[in-house]
């Protein structure tokens, strides 16, 4: 699902949650607000994939029924389906991870991520009653996926100059802003 037009962002996978998450749950299965224009944006900057408790047979259900509805674009009834043994969503779960440079968890379930794994967590605000239509949790979301996948962690952290460097221009004033390179005060200020 992932689309040639947007070269400049990281190749990522976004497992998504479904109960809580895009649906309310299994058995009322009311769509979130903005389901569908969250699903086309992000099959436009990452593979994504299902991750739910939720059994394979009644995913596959579920699948269908937003499709059918046009709640979900036609390509989600085809989406892999994670599902974990316990309620665990472990990383170690996802296949072929290795291809990814980034891997997130929406999930609206802190408790499901595994310990020391926070880190591809992205949390959504749980979907309930009384399932307002004005909910923006999936719009906040995206963006906040679109800002990760387009500037990771490590890259930004590369071209910061590093504490020791900054102090020794401090020490060393204008002798050593010559030395300096002109993107390192650029990446400094952003
Ligand atoms: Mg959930």
């Amino acid at each position: 699902m992932s689309n040639e037009s947007n070269k400049q962002l990281i190749n990522a996978l976004v497992c998504l949650d479904l109960e809580g998450t895009l649906i309310s749950n299994a058995v009322s299965q009311i769509p979130r607000p903005h389901l569908f224009e969250f699903l086309e944006a992000l099959s436009r900057i990452s593979d994504i994939a299902l991750f739910t408790s939720v059994s394979e047979e009644r995913t596959e259900a579920i699948k269908i029924l937003l499709v059918d509805e046009r709640f979900a674009p036609k390509w989600f009834k085809d989406l892999p389906s994670l599902h974990p043994k316990g309620t665990i969503k472990s990383m170690g779960l996802v296949p072929n991870r290795e291809r990814y440079q980034a891997i997130f968890l929406v999930d609206d379930q802190i408790a499901v991520v595994e310990e020391g794994e926070s880190d591809w967590h992205i949390h959504v605000k749980e979907y309930r009653p009384p399932y307002r239509q004005d909910d923006r949790e999936l719009i906040r979301v995206l963006e906040q996926i679109q800002q990760r996948a387009n500037r990771p962690k490590s890259i930004k952290a590369k071209f910061r100059p590093s504490r020791s460097r900054l102090e020794s221009i401090g020490k060393k004033g204008s002798e050593a802003m010559e030395q300096l390179d002109p993107t390192d005060i650029e990446n400094w200020r952003e």
